[in-house]
């Protein structure tokens, strides 16, 4: 099979701490994909932990300042902090009254809670969403006790009827409370739709929670410190990383062995679903798990070609969709059109873009519909 496609985690092998190899570049925190209100100006020492952006509708996580340090420029979609003096920001102060004020704590504190529900099933996704980016075999093998802790959280937040641990196949990771259910990995079955699927039986039901490990493991820093985790574990090659928010991949690619020259992609994510970045100096964001390197050499050339309607992305997308139509509307900025071709349940997984005859950018054109529909309120389903 296509190593692109094999989802099953590497060995564990040492994590190298970025911040003691020499943090010397300024960190760059995106705001990029978030489109948050920055509240800092430039010149002003931010403490480390000191939230530096907000969502004013106060439906997306905050961004918080990973070092203590001057703001050097604020810009629409990034701060730039260059690293000085030790301050820390005050705790938060955790409100556990009620499940509303427990999930905006975890809002606050940076951690994304918009697809949990109250009295959901829910499920701890173990299962490497793409191919090297395994990060969750570290964090599960050597942060039980914080993940549980994070478990407790949650489930007091959220009162679940029922709580599952999906893990890859073979793997034997638990959770206390978790009923487990192993995944075959191969891509994309480590996506969370997919695993949704596996383990309730049913695509896309209503009242079923979904958090990867990765997220899990935030939560309990978060609730056991008391302060925003800024501190990710990030795979870059065979290398994890634990590196501040903001680290550049530059930094992150170069520290992993990476000789970068001109053509060669970085994605934030995995080849199939990731981002490109379009430049070396782009701060990871705390969402980011993996950063993979595509040589210039392997790099598919995606082309405005026509579709040619071989049916091979319809084929191909497990999600029963039809990408060519979706793309077709797209193109031509017909967006609101894609919505009678159910854009809403696409879960970006990037195969229809990968098997594309005509090598079009089918996922760029569908992640262009749906940022251009974001923005409507008539798709609040969009925003889940
Ligand atoms: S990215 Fe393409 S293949 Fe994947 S779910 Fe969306 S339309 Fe289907
Ligand atoms: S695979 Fe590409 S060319 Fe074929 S139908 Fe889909 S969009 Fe059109």
């Amino acid at each position: 099979m296509n190593p692109i496609f094999l989802l099953t985690p590497s060995d564990r092998g040492p994590v190298l701490k970025i911040r003691e190899q020499n943090l010397s570049s300024a960190l760059l925190i995106s705001l990029e994909i978030t489109e948050l209100t920055p509240l800092v100006g430039k010149e002003e020492l931010v403490a480390k932990g000191q939230k530096i952006a907000s969502d004013p509708q106060n439906k997306l996580p905050s961004v918080h300042s990973s070092v203590s340090g001057k703001v050097l420029d604020v810009k629409k979609d990034f701060i730039l902090i260059e690293e000085e003096g030790e301050r820390v920001a005050a705790p938060l102060t955790l409100d556990n009254s009620d499940s509303s004020s427990m999930l905006s704590y975890l809002r606050e504190a940076g951690i994304d809670v918009s697809g949990l529900k109250q009295g959901c099933t829910l499920i701890i996704n173990t299962v490497p969403a793409e191919a090297g980016i395994d990060g969750h075999r570290f964090l599960i093998e050597e942060f039980n006790q914080i993940m549980s802790e994070g478990l407790d959280f949650l489930k007091e937040a959220l009162s679940p009827k029922a709580s599952a641990i999906a893990v890859p196949q073979g793997m034997s990771w638990t959770l206390p409370g978790c009923t487990g259910h192993e995944i075959k990995p191969v891509y994309p079955n480590g996506l969370a739709p997919m695993v949704v699927k596996a383990v309730t039986g049913k695509e896309m039901p209503s009242g079923v929670s979904v958090i990867d490990a990765a997220t899990l493991y935030r939560i309990g820093r978060t609730v056991h410190g008391k302060q925003p985790v800024t501190e990710i574990m990030v795979k870059v090659g065979n290398t994890l990383f634990q590196a501040p928010v903001g680290t550049t991949v530059k930094l992150l690619t170069s520290k992993a062995g990476f000789k970068l020259s001109d053509g060669d992609r970085v994605v934030l994510g995995g080849p199939l679903s990731g981002r490109a970045v379009y430049s070396l100096n782009h701060g990871i964001p705390a969402d980011t798990q993996g950063v993979t390197v595509i040589a210039g050499s392997n790099t598919p050339v995606a082309k405005d070609s026509p579709c040619l309607g071989c049916g091979e992305c319809v084929i191909k997308c497990p999600a029963r969709l039809m990408p060519n139509m979706i793309s077709r509307h797209a193109e031509f900025g017909l967006f609101e059109n894609t919505q009678a071709y159910f854009i809403a349940s696409c879960f970006e997984c990037g195969l229809c873009a990968y098997w594309c005859t005509a090598q079009r950018p089918l996922l760029q054109y569908i992640r262009l519909a749906k940022k251009e529909l974001f923005s409507k309120p008539i798709l609040e389903d969009l925003r889940k």
